[in-house]
């Protein structure tokens, strides 16, 4: 046994450090390569070997047997020591640091989250909608409320925990005794047990259950938000707390429009006609058409905005704008008597002298 390390060198303390100084070395030690935060290879065994460390040194007896004999004096302890009996590390961290294991048995348990999408129109995501959702779902037994018994004067208070769903445990792990609460398993920490089943669910309380409910989508959601519903999931058994519902809501593209954050975008097409000489147009909008009026000389990638047709935030009452990014279309095929006027156009333009770009253009391409 001379190859096992000594024990204060594993906790790094010296031979008269005080039981303080033990337990502290052995707390910092024991945080830096717990097994469950410390993933390096090698981390386990550094963890048992601090434990056994712990375990001597913290004892005074069998550290005066250390003192004397070295590991030979309490090789013997170690002999039936499995630490997996402790029910993992979790367990035995948890119930030595005051972790979070107790306030975690001790609330109650909840019923399965559900989780649903639905689809709405580009419209709808702008005004809201009211959608009928189907679910099925475990819910509470309808002939005993949930309870799982016959009727009311078959629920009796738990004796186990006396009513109060709880029960202490005491813990035996290597580092002593540890009194913990935890759900009692009598009565599955309902506090009450039942006499004479409910006939309807043989008395587990539940029922499947399918039904169409109403969800309210407001408006201005967003494709990808999440809707919850709380405690509308699953019934998780007497004494428990319902899950809730989560609704994705998908909101597919739209033909024309686009959405960016509270602005409506539509690329407005004219022709160059319009563009040049100006127009009144119906624009539609998600208020449906709105009369715009387009200037004369209107340029492509113009933008003509129209004011509080946009999106509001979630629930929100200030709109944001419908933006109208002009395109100006050219027209491919025309007649014969269509290019004799444009012909005439552009002869009459060449030789108007407000068309000075054009000079510009000319000279550049000529080279001079
Ligand atoms: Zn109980
Ligand atoms: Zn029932």
């Amino acid at each position: 046994m001379s190859s096992k390390r000594d024990y204060y060198d594993i906790l790094g303390v010296g031979k008269n450090a005080t039981p303080e100084e033990i337990k502290k070395a052995f707390r910092k030690l024991a945080l830096e390569f717990h097994p469950d935060r410390n993933k390096d290879k090698g981390a386990e065994a550094r963890f048992k070997e601090i434990n056994e460390a712990y375990q001597v040194l913290s004892d005074p007896e069998k550290k005066q047997s250390y003192d004397q004999f070295g590991h030979d004096g309490v090789k013997a302890n170690f002999q039936d020591f499995d630490f997996n009996n402790f029910g993992g590390f979790g367990d035995i961290f948890d119930a030595f640091f005051g972790g979070s294991q107790s306030s975690r048995s001790s609330s109650r348990r909840k019923g399965r989250d559900l989780h649903k999408e639905v689809s709405i129109t580009f419209q709808e995501s702008a005004f809201g909608v009211e959608k009928d959702i189907h679910i099925e779902r475990i819910g509470e037994c309808k002939s005993c409320s949930g309870s799982g018994a016959k009727d009311q004067s078959n629920v009796i208070t738990c004796s186990s925990c006396k009513g109060s769903g709880q029960v202490k445990r005491v813990q035996k792990t290597i580092f002593g005794q540890f009194a913990q609460s935890g759900i009692c398993s009598d009565c599955s920490g309902a506090g009450k047990t039942v006499k004479e089943k409910c006939s309807g669910c043989s008395g587990k309380g539940a029922e499947l259950e399918k039904r169409d409910i109403s969800v309210k989508i407001p408006r201005g959601v967003s494709s990808g938000d999440t809707i919850k519903l709380s405690g509308e999931g699953e019934f998780g058994g007497i004494g428990s707390v319902k899950g809730d519902i989560f609704i994705k809501v998908n909101v597919p593209d739209h033909e024309y429009f686009s959405r960016r954050r509270k602005d409506v975008l539509l690329t407005l097409e004219l022709d160059f006609t319009q563009a040049i000489l100006g127009d009144n147009l119906d624009v539609p909008t998600l208020d449906g058409f709105q009369k715009v009026s387009i200037p004369s000389g209107t340029q492509n990638g113009e933008i003509i905005q129209i004011k509080g047709k946009g999106f509001t935030d979630i629930g929100g009452s200030s709109r944001g704008n419908q933006i109208n990014v002009i395109k100006v279309a050219i027209p491919k095929d025309l007649s014969n008597e269509e290019k004799d006027k444009i012909r005439e156009f552009k002869d009459l333009s060449e030789n108007s002298d407000n068309k000075k770009s054009k000079g510009i253009f000319r000279k550049f391409i000529s080279g001079n």
